[in-house]
């Protein structure tokens, strides 16, 4: 049973609303490309997870957790009577090889040691277990859910510390019959108390980059006519209400400057001044926390995620979508 949704990271979601706004830097791209293949590894995991079915045991997915004075980010906590299982969940595709402990892909040594991290985060979890004195075990497996992932070692111990993709369903499976009793309960709020944003989120942005207004949310086409209550898209001809096209933006802005407070001001300068304000402040009091201070007023978004937002939204829109695709 998984106890919690995995939703898109910050990082990728910063990437994917900079490349609306604006042409991508090489290293952008890069990056862009590493965090949306993660989330995707991340995502093929749980569909395999909810075939091989999950009943018998508690899953957390994409967390971050307070020990002592550093934050460690899990991909997935398998918990049930017996204890805690780390999932480390890696999606490689191509041919890696291992030699005196470090990884190479193509013979070019990587970046990151994928058997380091998994022992680090385990690490950290009996940390946490030993804080509480509490007995149950913690063990961790790195994921490979990539069929197109081959791996050569001069260690053979390292099989017994990962899960290639033939054996995916085969493991997800092996959690069935176990117990999620009172222990398990413990160890899931043991865990869930020390669940924290992550901190080490950053966005760092030059505003003059960044191309104002709104756009097409069906073909991304900043070209768009406006109608009464709709804005229309010169391009593809899809008709998105002006609260979808606020909403979207208001979004984007809170992506794109995290964690910075935001007048309306700046907001107007942001969508171009392709709204009145008038619009544009109904909009803010109904979907934003308003924060007062002095003579500054800033807003900022009462939820997280655009899309889960607009999917409920649209049922009670006086004025509905239409995407041509
Ligand atoms: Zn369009």
């Amino acid at each position: 049973m998984f106890l919690n949704t995995r939703s898109k990271p910050m990082d990728l979601q910063f990437y994917e609303t900079l490349e609306k706004r604006c042409e991508l830097s090489k290293v952008e791209s890069g990056r862009l490309h590493t965090y949306r293949n993660g989330f995707t590894g991340e995502c093929l995991y749980d569909q395999l997870f909810d075939e091989a079915g999950h009943e018998d045991v508690l899953i957390y997915r994409d967390l971050y957790l307070q020990t002592e004075r550093s934050v460690t980010q899990y991909d997935a906590l398998i918990i049930n009577d017996d204890g805690i299982v780390v999932n480390e969940i890696k999606n490689y595709t191509g041919e890696y090889r291992i030699e005196g402990g470090e990884w190479f892909r193509n013979d070019r040594q990587i970046s990151e040691n994928p058997a380091a991290q998994l022992s680090r985060a385990t690490g950290k979890l009996i940390r946490i277990r030993n804080s509480v004195n509490a007995g149950f075990n913690i063990s961790g497996r790195l994921i490979f859910v990539s069929d197109d992932f081959y791996l050569q070692t001069d260690d053979d111990s390292i099989w017994r510390k990962l899960v290639v993709r033939m054996d995916l369903k085969r493991y997800m499976r092996s959690f069935r019959g176990g117990h999620v009793g009172n222990k398990a309960q413990y160890i899931a709020r043991l865990i869930s108390e020390r669940i924290v944003e992550n901190p080490y989120f950053e966005a760092d942005v030059d505003a003059e980059r960044l191309q104002k207004g709104f756009y097409c949310g069906a073909c991304g086409s900043f070209s768009l006519q406006k109608s009464r209550f709709h804005l229309v898209c010169s391009s593809c001809g899809s008709k998105e209400s002006n609260e979808t096209h606020l909403l979207r933006a208001l979004a984007d802005y809170q992506c794109l400057f995290y964690g910075k407070p935001m007048p309306s001001r700046s907001f107007m300068e942001f969508i171009g001044y392709r709204l009145s304000r008038r619009i544009v402040q109904r909009v803010l009091l109904e979907h934003c926390d308003v924060d007062k201070k002095g003579n500054q007023t800033t807003y900022s978004l009462k939820y997280r995620n655009f899309e889960e937002k607009t999917v409920k939204l649209q049922r009670s829109y006086k004025y509905k979508d239409y995407l041509t695709k």
